[in-house]
């Protein structure tokens, strides 16, 4: 299995850094999670071919997460994508597909999509990988994470979240956890709806992970990475990774 950080960054992007996405390959096969600005672009820059897309899933509908869900379509049309473009996400995502043709018309029918609205304990399932959507809490927003299981290996991807109970059950003991690390600790009584250093060093060692990936990394985060490296390293004995996009991980 194959995980590809395609974008690490957040809302405020960076040269370096856009909005967030994570592919994860499988026997070949992309899973798309999150689409947020740039991401697109970074799965231009020779990653794959964007018509063997089949599944996308969406965390919550924030813009830093799913902009580019628009362009991927227009992409797809051009490109002469011919399957059906499965779409996992909350009820919002729904209403925006639905609703797209009268936005776009130009675009309406020109990709098949089926949507499949996720709901707590969703599931989603192919002969080589399991998807589950679990919720996070990320203020009254409807937001999930997901656990993505395919060759005897677990990797989970927060999505946007504060530290919960429900990502420690479900993480617990697994391979890889891409989890948000959006604010350093300073900034805690602000970042209300995000996580912070110190809180995920606790969360990655209660959940008993193996390697903790950090992402969804605020400008603010990033010029204290080292402060913010400490305070995980102060509870969390694992692995840390600190990806830059389009870095890939080898499970
Ligand atoms: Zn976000
Ligand atoms: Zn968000």
């Amino acid at each position: 299995m194959e995980v590809t950080i395609l974008g690490s960054g957040a809302s405020l992007l960076s040269p370096d850094r856009v909005s967030s996405g994570l592919m994860v390959e499988i026997a070949g096969e992309p899973l798309i999670f999150d689409l947020g600005a740039g991401v697109l672009h970074r799965l231009s820059c020779s990653l794959i071919e964007i018509t063997k897309i089949e599944h996308v899933f969406i965390s919550h509908l924030h813009i830093d997460h799913v902009s580019d869900m628009i362009a991927l379509l227009q992409s797809l049309w051009l490109s002469g994508y011919d399957k059906t473009l499965n779409v996992y996400g909350p009820s919002a995502l729904m209403k925006m597909a639905t609703n797209l043709g009268e936005i776009f018309p130009y675009l309406q029918g020109k990709v098949k999509l089926k949507h499949h609205q996720v709901e707590p304990g969703f599931q989603a399932k192919s002969k080589n990988w399991t998807v589950l959507a679990f919720p996070v809490t990320h203020g009254d927003f409807e937001a999930y994470g997901f656990h993505i299981e395919a060759e005897g290996k677990r990797v989970v991807y927060s999505g946007d979240t504060t530290p919960c109970k429900e990502m420690i059950r479900v993480a617990k003991g697994a391979d890889l956890l891409i989890h948000e690390c959006s604010f350093p600790d300073g900034m805690k009584e602000i970042a209300t709806t995000h996580t912070t250093p110190g809180d995920l060093g606790k969360l990655a060692t209660e959940a008993e992970v193996k390697t903790l990936v950090l992402t969804h990394l605020y400008p603010e985060l990033l010029e204290e990475l080292g402060e913010a490296l400490t305070s995980i390293r102060a509870s969390f004995s694992g692995k840390i990774i600190v990806p830059r996009d389009t870095q890939i991980i080898t499970l």
